[in-house]
């Protein structure tokens, strides 16, 4: 596993928090006008150089809807330009038009991320807020084939969605997407927590997609759910995989296991609307405003990222977990349950051995464990 301790494998820049949707699970609360404190098109260049200066992480441009933004277009060409890999997740209204599909092809932009959070429009546009969202976000797909920009599609997983996952699927599949990102939700902004599943049905959606993962012309991927990488290192392992070969295939090729050790902080760096730098989109807890401190040293220095990577600093059952130092569970989820972003996955419903031994309270040392253990 990669040591992210001095560079973030992905930066997330929430280029506004104005979009015209009003889903009902909204991390950013989206508002339609854009804040006067957001960010400036200077500020977002230098922000920019900032990102390189790390060296290869992934950009992405998300909102609100990134498209609410007169100067986005420039922005991105000038992170395409200084060598960054930069995608986009534009929100699906009338914004989203093939014109401005062809423009971030035209830009560089390597994928455009949508969300498709049901199977039919009744229930997308529910979720979205507004009706005419599910087929705008279908004629987005058709103009980005076209434009032959790779797209990605991105799915809240909720109780109201949950029955229609195989469904959602095959969405993925007829857009010809080449990732579906999996969201679990994390109970900020305007989500709540009768929406979200319970610990066992994690588990039976990380089934799903664990056998869909061997069929499926497109790769998976879960946001805020870590433990995904637990469990498909214990389905390799029932499979008979060795340790060793587990750890090459993660270092070489899925989607999933090229995330490993990767969770919010340690690896993922998000910067606000208005400079705020936080370990996540879904952990709103600031390092700092980049108005006020660089990127690099809100990443490397300050206590809160610190600690976020240390998986041994982890409390509850994580903290004596053997797979910390791969999953570490969300610590967004954690702080919107517990209030404490140190605290164990609420969501995970694996009991970690140790966690049964004498001394292995919260907060106690923890009980060796393999290093870096990935079966
Ligand atoms: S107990 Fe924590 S570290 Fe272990 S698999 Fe579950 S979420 Fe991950």
């Amino acid at each position: 596993m990669k040591d992210y301790s001095d560079s973030p494998f992905l930066v997330i820049w929430e280029v506004t928090q104005a979009c015209d949707l009003a889903c009902r699970h909204c991390r950013a609360t989206a508002q339609p006008s854009r804040h006067p404190a957001e960010l400036t098109t200077e500020e977002g260049f230098r922000l920019l150089d900032q990102v390189k200066g790390f060296g290869h992480p992934l950009m992405v441009f998300t909102g609100g809807d990134p498209l609410k933004r007169p100067d986005l277009l420039p922005l991105l060409r000038y992170s395409t330009s200084i060598g960054l890999r930069t995608t986009v997740t534009p929100s699906a209204t009338p914004l989203l038009t093939p014109q401005a599909i062809a423009g971030f092809k035209t830009a560089g932009v390597c994928r455009i991320a949508l969300s498709v959070d049901g199977a039919d429009a009744g229930t997308h546009d529910r979720f979205r807020g507004v009706e005419g969202s599910y087929a705008l976000t279908m004629r987005g797909f058709a103009a980005a084939r076209a434009a032959q920009l790779e797209t990605q599609v991105n799915t809240t997983v909720t109780r109201g969605n949950l029955h229609q996952l195989p469904r959602i699927a095959e969405l993925v599949e007829q857009a010809g997407a080449r990732m579906w990102s999996v969201f679990f939700l994390v109970t900020t902004g305007r989500a709540v927590e009768s929406d979200d599943l319970t610990a066992e049905e994690y588990e039976q959606v990380f089934a799903f997609l664990y056998e869909l993962g061997t069929r499926a012309p497109f790769d998976i991927k879960t946001t805020e759910a870590p433990h995904y990488r637990r469990y498909v290192s214990q389905r390799k392992r029932a499979e008979g995989l060795t340790s060793s070969a587990t750890r090459r295939m993660m270092d070489d090729s899925p989607a999933v296991l090229r995330q490993a050790g990767i969770r919010d902080g340690k690896g993922l760096l998000f910067v606000s609307h208005a400079g705020d730098i936080f370990p996540s989109g879904f952990l709103p807890v600031s390092a700092g405003n980049l108005r006020t401190m660089s990127l690099a040293d809100a990443y490397r220095n300050t206590p809160l990222f610190q600690v976020l990577r240390d998986s041994d600093a982890l409390g509850g059952k994580c903290g004596d977990c053997n797979y910390r130092h791969l999953c570490g569970g969300s610590r967004a989820r954690a702080l919107a349950v517990s209030g404490d972003y140190m605290a164990e996955e609420p969501r995970c419903s694996y009991q970690p051995s140790a966690a049964q031994q004498p001394g292995s309270a919260h907060g106690a040392s923890p009980q060796p464990q393999p290093e870096g253990a990935y079966v």
